[in-house]
């Protein structure tokens, strides 16, 4: 039987990071499901689909338009959208302000729902994302769920995104991750919450390689 740990928790809460280490060092495959979302909501932009108010009809019709393909790099399934690369351009404050729109869309969640699972196909995987342990594998071997204070939080992604962005605002970030979070656990459709077998870790008195420690001495029991 494969193995599947899920990692789920809010936003820039160390979840790639740690899920990341973990399937280095386990010789799993990282799966990045928040990737599929920013993807999608790449395209729609660059695709002038996403206007106010979102027109939900017009994104489901355009999601036959949208194919992913994933490439293995080292540990990790790195995302393709129509042939092309698009890490790149799905981590701006853009693409950060529009994804729980789009996430909060049930036939967008059933499409990826249904790719997230196709991946992970006769894989060893850890996955992060919101829904992980609650929706896509709720058998999963391992569940976790990280959280951390909003301050901290937004100055862990303030510091990564500048960067690539000397001209970031912290109070930008910061707005950014509350919004998100709102809307990610107000949707009605698998919103944003550990599962009830989930192992709920504060990583704000933490640093990463304390949180690594912890997750991996849990997972290796
Ligand atoms: O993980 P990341 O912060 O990159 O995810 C971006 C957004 O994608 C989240 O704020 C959420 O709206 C959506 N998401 C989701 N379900 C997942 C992963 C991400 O709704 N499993």
């Amino acid at each position: 039987m494969k193995k599947i740990i899920a990692i789920d928790g809010h936003a820039a809460s160390g979840k790639s990071t740690q899920a990341k280490r973990i399937a280095k060092v386990l010789d799993y495959t990282y799966i990045d499901s928040g990737s599929m979302y920013r993807a999608l909501t790449y395209y729609f932009i660059k695709n002038n689909m996403l206007v106010d108010p979102i027109n939900i009809k017009l994104i489901i019709e355009n999601l036959k338009n949208v194919v992913f393909d994933f490439k293995t790099t080292g540990n990790s399934q790195v995302i393709l959208l129509n042939g092309e690369d698009v890490e790149p351009y799905i981590r701006n404050m853009d693409v950060s302000e529009h994804v729980s729109k789009i996430a909060a869309i049930p036939e967008i969640r059933t499409f990826l729902i249904k790719i997230q699972r196709e991946v992970s196909e006769n894989l060893n995987i850890v996955m992060d994302g919101r829904d992980i342990g609650t929706v896509v594998f709720p058998h999963a071997n391992k569940k976790f769920f990280l959280k951390a204070s909003d301050s901290i939080r937004a100055r862990r992604r303030y510091e990564e995104l500048k960067k690539v962005d000397k001209d970031i605002k912290f109070s930008k970030v910061l707005e950014n991750i509350i919004s998100r979070d709102f809307e990610d656990t107000s949707r009605s459709t698998s919103p944003l919450k550990p599962a009830n077998d989930a192992i709920i870790i504060d990583t704000s008195k933490y640093n990463e390689t304390q949180v690594f420690n912890k997750l991996i001495s849990i997972i290796k029991g």
